[in-house]
């Protein structure tokens, strides 16, 4: 009963005192354990496991859920609705290498498991598949629309992004032809000079204005009004920005960035009006390209109006690997000294990159991403070392949707010897991309059903709980330059954001965290 608003059967259920199931929601009772460190007066570390009790709520209903991509039109959005429409008429068709079925493969929350404990009888893990931990919708049941600056139907969209199968395409076709972006705002200044050819359906008006929130806050009302969704979740999958500048008076608050709004400041930028319609319409906005569409003023806004908001910039595949890499190489013991990434594209987004400005938005989000895993390291780095780090993207229109990245990891091994690992990695750029649309949206909305409160404040009984903070950081695992509530760490580490992820989830049903102790199997 997915997407109906009605409450979906769980597929177990938890045998536990702090587990609840009752009124449509999940209630646990949670202990969370960390450890702390201090310092003694003589410098020695005082380490010392804490403990906090939390409540947690789930609301188990299911919604009907509307999806409105910004950038619709464009090579993910045509190729996530396409995969979309594939999956949910369990489409089949021809290829080269014989018939291929429509399959949701690298998306977490629909192509991977999680263990939920070992079998009773034989000792063997049980594993899940990820969708089944908690009720999440199916992206079956997406309910798709959104804009684009070019006025093209999706089936056009489709043909123009070349990334799917001519077989596939004939048999989504005439249900794609009904799908038209809703039009957009364009400020020339943001993105690429050699995007203007295709911005032919705009809302007029060249810079931020308030009559422009007012429109995409009403594109979301209709859409949800039309499709009859209890909720919508917006995504930016549109073209890589330029930063905008932060200037205090202008974007620095909440207030200052409405009122720049109101009086057409020319340095907010599409992204980000279309983040602050999204935030006071209540519906959560999540960010997949690099630029800084969250200036202080978003953030500032998106906690006063307690709405949701992710970012930034898709993990698809060269970051994937350099954050998988990169967290291995390091807690090896190997000194890693340099990575060196090159790029070659040839998709619209690579048009779009070869403009200098949006580049830098790129090689931005690219470059942080070993820091957390660089810092934590002080055997092998002094504070402030940091390996060689370089990102170069280049234009090659023939090569089209299929990216190439081709990264050197040069370190430093035991005695003053070196490896040197190349990696070629040559996959369809939205073929890896619209998983991750999916995903994000899948698991940012459950995160609005969840609730938490202290357990110390269970006498105040339902209005003690809160939601999570409006900064989904748990959506890391799917970002390159995760967006985290202000002055917390960012974690860039891929398997700390999987398990992070996974066990938030857990604790949602009373479980302990994963621990990969297994110590039933060696203690015997
Ligand atoms: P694309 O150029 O094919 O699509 C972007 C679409 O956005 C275009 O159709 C364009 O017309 C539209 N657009 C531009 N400005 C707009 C605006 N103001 N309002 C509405 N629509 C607008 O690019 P893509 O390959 O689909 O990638 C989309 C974004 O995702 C890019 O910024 C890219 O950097 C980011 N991204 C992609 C990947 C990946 O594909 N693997 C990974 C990380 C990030």
């Amino acid at each position: 009963a997915n997407g109906n608003g009605v409450a979906a059967r769980p597929k177990f259920v938890v045998n536990s005192p702090n587990v609840v199931y009752a009124d449509g929601e999940i209630r646990s009772t949670y202990t969370y354990r960390t450890t702390e460190v201090s310092e003694g007066e003589d410098g020695t570390r005082i380490v010392t496991p804490k403990e906090t009790v939390y409540d947690f709520k789930l609301d188990t209903k299911v919604p009907k859920l509307g999806v409105m991509l910004v950038g619709w039109g464009g090579n993910n959005g045509s190729t996530v609705t396409a995969g979309i429409i594939a999956n949910r008429r369990g489409l089949s068709w021809q290829t080269r290498d014989g018939l291929q079925k429509a399959n949701y493969y690298g998306s977490v929350v629909m192509g991977s498991t999680l263990k939920l404990g070992t079998d009773a009888k034989t000792g063997q893990d049980v594993n899940i598949p990820f969708h089944d931990i908690l009720p999440m919708v199916h992206p079956n049941d997406f309910v798709i629309g959104g804009w684009d600056i070019s006025g093209l139907n999706l089936a056009e969209a489709m043909d123009r992004a070349k990334v799917l199968e001519p077989t596939l395409k004939d048999q989504v076709r005439k249900e794609m032809e009904a799908m038209v972006p809703l039009p957009s705002i364009y400020y020339p200044d943001f993105i690429a000079a050699n995007q203007e050819d295709r911005a032919d359906n705009l809302i007029p008006g060249s810079k931020a204005c308030w009559e422009h929130v007012e429109q995409i806050r009403k594109d979301i009302r209709e859409f949800k009004a039309a499709n009859n969704l209890d909720k919508v979740i917006v995504q930016w999958t549109a073209n890589t920005e330029r930063f905008a500048e932060i200037i205090p008076g202008v974007n620095d608050t909440a207030d200052n960035l409405l009122n720049a709004i109101k009086n057409g400041h020319e340095e907010v930028s599409p992204s980000t009006v279309f983040a602050v319609a999204s935030i006071l319409e209540g519906a959560p906005f999540i960010n997949g390209s690099p630029q800084n569409t969250f200036v202080p003023g978003a953030i500032e806004l998106a906690e006063r109006e307690g709405a949701f908001i992710g970012g930034d910039d898709f993990k698809s595949g060269q970051t994937k690997m350099k954050s998988a890499l990169v967290d291995f190489l390091i807690n090896a013991g190997i000194k890693l000294t340099a990575i060196s990434s090159y790029n070659h594209l040839g998709n619209n987004d690579g048009k779009n990159l070869s403009s200098q400005k949006q580049f830098r938005s790129k090689e931005i989000s690219k470059s942080n991403v070993v820091d957390d895993m660089v810092a934590a390291n002080s055997v092998l780095y002094a504070p402030g070392e940091h390996p060689d780090h370089i990102v170069v993207i280049k234009y090659v229109p023939a090569v089209g949707d299929s990216k190439r990245a081709l990264d050197e990891y040069y370190g430093e091994i035991f005695l003053g010897g070196h490896q040197t690992i190349s990696i070629t990695n040559v996959c369809e750029d939205s073929l890896l991309a619209s998983p991750l649309i999916i995903d994000l949206v899948v698991i940012a909305e459950l995160m609005t059903r969840l609730q938490w409160r202290l357990h110390s404040n269970e006498a105040q009984g339902a209005k003690g709980y809160k939601s999570f903070h409006s900064v989904l950081s748990v959506l890391s695992y799917m970002l390159k330059a995760p967006l985290t509530p202000p002055g917390t760490p960012v974690v860039n580490a891929l398997a700390k954001q999987r398990a992070a992820l996974a066990n938030i989830f857990r604790a949602c049903i009373g479980l302990e965290p994963e621990s990969d102790m297994t110590l039933e199997h060696k203690l015997f």
